[in-house]
């Protein structure tokens, strides 16, 4: 089984992650949408409202699934039996942080491989950080995530 994790705070999910997460579900067997719980960091959302509108979004694909994890990546990775890390590039300074981080894993374990998926140019100014204001400033996120959630977004302001 050719198992990926899909790892990041997704703080909220927007229309960039799920075009990474589309483009990559034919190229594994299944694909774990993991949500790293960093005691350290502050989030907009709850973590089981995040959970809940990515369950949402992905819930008519059998092969994908959402989870949370504490601690390091890999180790997340090697006890779901994950030998893909699969992370998305919008621009160079995310391909050179990227690369830092996929060194990094790699030298720990070397059977584990990132993947990384470049956005397409009209994605790739859309973050979560920029949404978050958005929604701090009472605007209108829904150009920027998925639609079956958007609704639900504008409710949490
Ligand atoms: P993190 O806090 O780990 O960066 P994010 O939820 O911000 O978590 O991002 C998770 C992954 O999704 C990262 O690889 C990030 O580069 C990627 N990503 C975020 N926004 C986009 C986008 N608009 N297009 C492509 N990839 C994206």
């Amino acid at each position: 089984m050719k198992i990926a994790v899909f790892p990041g705070s997704f703080d909220p999910i927007t229309i960039g992650h799920v075009d990474i997460l589309k483009r990559s579900i034919p190229l594994f067997d299944k694909i774990i949408i993991a949500i790293g719980v960093n005691t350290q960091k502050k989030y907009l959302f709850p973590l089981e409202q995040r959970m809940a509108w990515i369950e949402k979004v992905f819930k008519d694909y059998k092969n994908v699934e959402v989870a949370h994890y504490q601690g390091l990546t890999i180790n997340y990775c090697k006890e779901r039996g994950a030998g893909y890390i699969l992370r998305g590039i919008r621009s160079a300074a995310d391909f050179e942080y990227e690369k830092t981080i996929a060194h990094l894993n790699h030298s720990m374990n070397t059977n584990l491989e990132t993947i990384l998926m470049l956005s397409p140019p009209e994605y790739s100014s859309i973050s979560s950080t920029i949404v978050r204001e958005i929604i701090l400033g009472k605007g209108d996120v829904s150009m920027f995530v998925p639609s079956e959630i958007a609704s639900e977004m504008k409710l949490s302001q």
